[in-house]
């Protein structure tokens, strides 16, 4: 997407006063208060800069959907990530200065700097991955820079104990290479990783999501998601403790990636429950995949590495329903909630789909 603040200096005074005034008449028409950020998507609509969001407002103006939640959404969209990307930039340009340096200390030392260049170049290259950020991928560039910067952490400091001569200098970058190691630990937290689990938080589910509705919508393609919740967690949580029940949780997400596919996201929802964005992906399709997914963790037995002692089967139930274009996220979410609930009113460790709810909907 191209950065939404461009292109706009050289624009003539009089078009730009018309334009704003368009904006304003049409968010007035549709009874919209004009908040910034509505103004803003309005006014880069009718300025046809960015056509992705022109073709999703004129497709949402044509179905009257074009509500405040849905410009809010947009807004979010089209925009919000846009300062994220930045910031992620500019965490890559330092941590890449600093690497620079630390690389140009160690010409002076030669010989024993093979294997930490060798680390170098590889972080060189997770940092350089870091030039062309694209959505939910920033999540998985953010966790592969964190890692790579461990590496270099380590074999920076295993440099300063070998080498004592270099050794002041080393220090120096280590200092610096903890303070960016924060600050991306900060990033990651904001990019949306769960703690516990390690997949994708509420936050970033949210964002991928909208995403995939947007990029659906775009390409024209199904999209379907899933939503899981653990069955009778609570009874264990009561008889085996909390601590061991967080075990299960990190156990159950980690089943559930090694189902999907690469391009499939799953995201801890809250608690214990978690759902799975699917695009390219149809109503049955995914009903399988769900399956595959319940059948996967429901065979695995849960054994207290402790004590050696079993304590039996997880299972899942999960809901299914496939996107429907025009429609906003939350609704999608909502029928899929609504599956997931006729899944556990109708015996548990199942999957339903939309298509068996009752008709009216
Ligand atoms: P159901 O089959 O209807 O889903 O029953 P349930 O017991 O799983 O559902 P309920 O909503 O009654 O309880 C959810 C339980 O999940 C309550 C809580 O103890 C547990 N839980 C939620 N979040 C966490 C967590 O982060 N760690 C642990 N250990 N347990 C959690
Ligand atoms: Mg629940
Ligand atoms: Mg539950």
């Amino acid at each position: 997407m191209e950065t939404p603040f461009a292109n706009s200096s050289d624009e003539d005074f009089t078009g730009a006063l018309r334009r704003a005034r368009s904006t304003v008449d049409l968010l007035a028409q549709l009874h919209i208060a004009p908040t910034p950020s509505r103004f803003t998507l309005i006014f880069f609509h009718q300025s046809g800069e960015m056509a992705d969001l022109s073709k999703t407002v004129n497709r949402l103006l044509s179905r009257d959907k074009l509500t405040a939640q849905a410009l809010d959404e947009l807004h979010d969209e089209f925009f919000g990530r846009f300062l994220e990307k930045t910031e992620l930039r500019n965490a890559s340009q330092r941590i890449g200065q600093t690497m620079t340096e630390v690389a140009n200390y160690l010409d002076a030392a030669s010989g024993s700097a093979e294997r930490y260049g060798s680390v170098l170049a590889d972080f060189t290259g997770s940092a350089g991955q870091m030039g062309d950020l694209t959505g939910p991928a920033n999540l998985r560039v953010v966790a592969e820079l964190s890692d790579a910067i461990g590496k270099v952490l380590a074999e920076t400091r295993t440099m300063a104990e070998i080498n004592s001569l270099l050794e002041e200098r080393l220090q120096l970058s280590i200092r610096e290479i903890e303070l960016l190691r924060e600050h991306l630990d900060l990033l990651e937290r904001e990019a949306g990783l769960d703690a516990l689990t390690g997949i994708a938080n509420r936050k970033s589910f949210d964002i991928v999501l909208r995403e995939a509705i947007a990029l659906a919508s775009r390409e024209e393609q199904p999209l379907s998601l899933l939503m899981i919740d653990i069955d009778h967690f609570k009874a264990f949580n009561d008889t085996h403790g909390h601590q061991l029940g967080d075990n299960v949780l990190k156990l159950v997400a980690r089943y559930m990636k090694e189902c999907v596919k690469g391009r499939d996201t799953v995201a801890r929802y809250g608690g214990e429950e978690f759902a799975v964005v699917l695009p390219h992906t149809r109503l049955d399709a995914a009903a399988k995949a769900a399956d595959v997914i319940r059948r996967h963790v429901s065979m695995k037995k849960i054994v207290n590495r402790r004590t050696g002692t079993t304590l039996g089967q997880i299972t899942l139930s999960i809901g299914v329903a496939e996107y429907r274009p025009g429609e906003p996220a939350s609704e999608l979410v909502h029928r899929a909630d609504e599956a997931l609930y006729l899944a556990k009113s109708t015996g548990r460790d199942k999957v339903a789909g939309e298509d068996q709810l009752p008709a009216s909907r």
